[in-house]
């Protein structure tokens, strides 16, 4: 069933461009994203949402449904068809995402990571032999990584410590990366290492590396509070050896195209936090139509009625400046300002939502019996990783200063 509405997926994918546009006039989600949409909704509602307390509990990565969305077509969504994708736009990324991690945000976590982070970024700027090793296979189901973190390098990552220093024809890396999502299951990362460290940010070089490169041992899983069916771990390098030809983008760019492309990665994250977000809505408001208290279901005291307003208020606004942004990411010039502003709302409104969610079911809120919990749980990562919120709070106002004093 699946395949053939993937069938009808891929063949639709032609017209994304116009679609992108009409949804712009009209409002409303053009009939591609609403065919993928609707085949992302039924895989999350049949293949996720029946498993996600159990992958959460066992901390267990999802193989066979990645591979599953894999022949969907959902693992190189916005991949150029020529080396296997769906050839779609950043729109639909969004969609997918916040579908799959309706069904379970851990799984929404590692599509969103792998699509946004490492495929559109080899797509974006490997070069044809890259793209044949680093991005053909990645597209079915293999995983990709995005190592930028250190242990000493999050927020402020230009002050990254980790090498890569040139002998022959080869650079050695050494350092370690952290907080790698998949790095556990990953088959390649996009790592980033300083070519010359006094050259500061204009160092930092971005390579294609083979995960399973002599030299590289992955650590421990970290155990989160949170989506816990995608794995982290930091990936130790100790002369690893990367041929030259394995660079990706222009030497030294490293910072810049980083940054690019954290740009676009935030629109998954935040389409990750809506997801999440409206499941525990979905949850906390078809639990009020059953729960009786005072004689009455508790949907129908005034109290509760406000508080479901309020979050799918918080939520349908975020929403949109999360399709805004995820439309705005196909142009290639910068989008900081409007993916800063849809990473925050969104990250903030799942926050609230599954907040308010948890409340709402009371005692049951506060117990796995319910999804409530974990939503909580899973929703806090939204604010932390793609830049934590005061650095995006300090994007949108460093964006606002330029355009007044422009
Ligand atoms: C589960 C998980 C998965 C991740 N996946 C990846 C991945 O796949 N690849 C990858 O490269 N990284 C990944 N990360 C790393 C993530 O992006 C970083 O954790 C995040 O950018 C924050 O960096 P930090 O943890 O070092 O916090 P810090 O930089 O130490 O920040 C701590 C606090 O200080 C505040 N702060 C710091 N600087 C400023 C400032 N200038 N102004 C105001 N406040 C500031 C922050 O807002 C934050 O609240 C992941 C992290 C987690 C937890």
């Amino acid at each position: 069933m699946f395949r053939k509405i993937s069938v009808n997926f891929l063949r639709v994918i032609s017209d994304a461009p116009n679609a992108t546009l009409r949804f712009f006039s009209l409002h409303q989600l053009p009939e591609t994203h609403t065919i993928l949409q609707k085949t992302c909704r039924d895989f999350a509602e049949k293949e996720l949402k029946p498993i996600a307390a159990a992958l959460d509990r066992e901390h267990k990565f999802p193989e066979k449904q990645i591979n599953k969305l894999g022949e969907l077509g959902i693992m190189g969504i916005n991949v150029s068809k020529d080396y296997g994708g769906a050839g779609y736009d950043g729109l639909s990324v969004a969609v997918a995402v916040e579908e799959i991690s309706k069904g379970c945000a851990g799984t929404g976590a590692i599509v969103s990571i792998h699509n946004c982070l490492y495929a559109s970024l080899v797509d974006r700027l490997g070069t044809p032999d890259q793209k044949e090793i680093f991005l053909k296979p990645f597209t079915k189901g293999t995983l990709g990584c995005f190592a930028l973190s250190e242990p000493d390098a999050g927020s402020d990552v230009g002050s990254m410590t980790s090498t890569a220093m040139k002998r022959g024809d080869r650079y050695i890396l050494n350092g370690t990366k952290s907080w790698v999502t998949s790095g556990l299951q990953g088959k390649a990362a996009v790592i980033f290492a300083t070519i010359d460290r006094n050259l500061k940010h204009k160092g930092i070089t971005a390579f294609l590396v083979p995960l399973s490169s002599p030299g590289i041992t992955l650590g421990k899983k970290e155990d989160k509070l949170g989506i816990r069916a995608s794995s982290t771990c930091n990936i130790f390098l100790q002369d690893v050896e990367v041929p030259e030809e394995n660079i990706l983008g222009p030497k030294g760019e490293g910072f810049k195209i980083a940054m690019e492309q954290l740009d676009k990665g935030r629109v998954g994250i935040a389409a990750q936090a809506i997801g999440i977000g409206q499941a525990a809505l979905d949850m906390a408001a078809s639990y009020s139509l059953q729960r009786k208290a005072f004689g009455k279901t508790i949907s129908e005291l005034d109290a509760v009625k406000m508080q479901l307003g309020k979050m799918a208020l918080r939520l349908e606004s975020a929403r949109l400046l999360v399709w805004r942004a995820a439309v705005l990411c196909d142009n290639p010039n910068r989008t900081t300002k409007e993916t800063s502003m849809a990473k925050l709302a969104a990250s903030q409104a799942a926050t609230y939502v599954t907040h308010g969610a948890l409340q709402i079911l009371g005692g049951m809120g506060y117990v796995s019996d319910m999804p409530a919990e974990r939503h909580y749980r899973d929703a806090r990562i939204t604010e932390i990783y793609g830049g934590a919120s005061d650095i995006h709070m300090s994007l949108i106002g460093s964006a606002i200063l330029k355009e007044s004093s422009d």
